[in-house]
């Protein structure tokens, strides 16, 4: 299988998105550890899904506002398979809200979740990637269009993500590894369940007029973790169904 032997971290893979992307890898047959925030249970039940698959798994509990539990999964990752191939930094706050009612806190929580927390896993990852190694920065299709009001601090936040994740390309592509930002559109998760509130209004947005699946976003990050992603790297991918055309 693609991913035979490799090794792999999602933050924030004990729902939605990044469950879908663990347990993507280890269909294609990567031994994957998540981190979680507080869902305790959930992640478990990945880890026993990702295990039937024949696959090693690990969950760390690691709130991704806090500098130290990030490095530590990182490294508790590498340390439980030896090694780390695969890096994919989905964990995410999704603060929406009139400009002027953001407080100071939820920036710097925000920014914490969305911007720090990234840098520094990519950065305590890049000890233990090696050639073939892959960085995988999960976005939002909120970077490239902000199509309503209330999006100031999200899409800043993961604008930022563009910035990171070009100039890492830069700095490790001469060690073989490669560096891409995938932006999803809207996907029907517990942060914005296709039965919300402004469901309807969000998928009236896209060109395929629907919301994506967590799978669908999966399927991006397999092809980009595997061989076949092998010459693209710097890229920002947009899976969103047309919605920021
Ligand atoms: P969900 O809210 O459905 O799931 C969030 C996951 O991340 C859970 O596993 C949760 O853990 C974990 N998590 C949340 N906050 C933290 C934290 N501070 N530290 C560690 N883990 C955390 O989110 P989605 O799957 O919808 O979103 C995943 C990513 O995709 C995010 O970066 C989001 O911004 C981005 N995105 C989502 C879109 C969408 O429409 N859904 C659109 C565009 C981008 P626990 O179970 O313990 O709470």
């Amino acid at each position: 299988m693609a991913l035979d032997g490799k090794a792999a971290l999602v933050t924030g893979g004990s729902r939605g998105i990044g469950e879908a992307v663990a347990l993507r890898l280890a269909e294609d047959g990567a031994d994957v550890a998540l981190t979680y925030q507080s869902n305790e249970e959930r992640a478990a039940a990945v880890v026993d899904r990702i295990k039937a698959l024949g696959r090693r798994a690990l969950a760390v509990q690691a709130d991704s506002a806090d500098p130290r539990a990030v490095r530590e999964a990182v490294a508790a990752a590498a340390a439980e398979f030896g090694r780390l191939d695969i890096l994919v930094n989905n964990a995410g706050a999704g603060v929406l809200g009139p400009f002027g009612d953001l407080t100071l806190e939820d920036v710097d929580r925000v920014l914490a979740v969305n911007v720090r927390a990234p840098f520094l896993a990519a950065q305590a990852a890049a000890h233990h990637l090696t050639d073939g190694g892959r960085i995988i920065n999960i976005g939002s299709c909120m970077a490239e269009r902000v199509a309503f009001p209330g999006g100031s601090l999200y899409a800043m936040s993961k604008t930022a993500l563009t910035g990171l994740t070009k100039a890492l390309t830069r700095e490790l592509g001469p060690r073989g590894i490669n560096v891409n930002l995938i932006h999803p559109g809207p996907i029907d998760t517990d942060m914005n369940p296709a039965d919300g509130e402004s469901a309807a209004m969000q998928s009236g947005l896209t060109a395929l007029g629907r919301y994506g699946q967590p799978s669908e976003i999966a399927a991006t990050v397999s092809h980009l973790a595997g061989d076949d992603g092998r010459y693209i790297t710097g890229a920002s991918i947009a899976v969103d169904g047309g919605f920021a055309v």
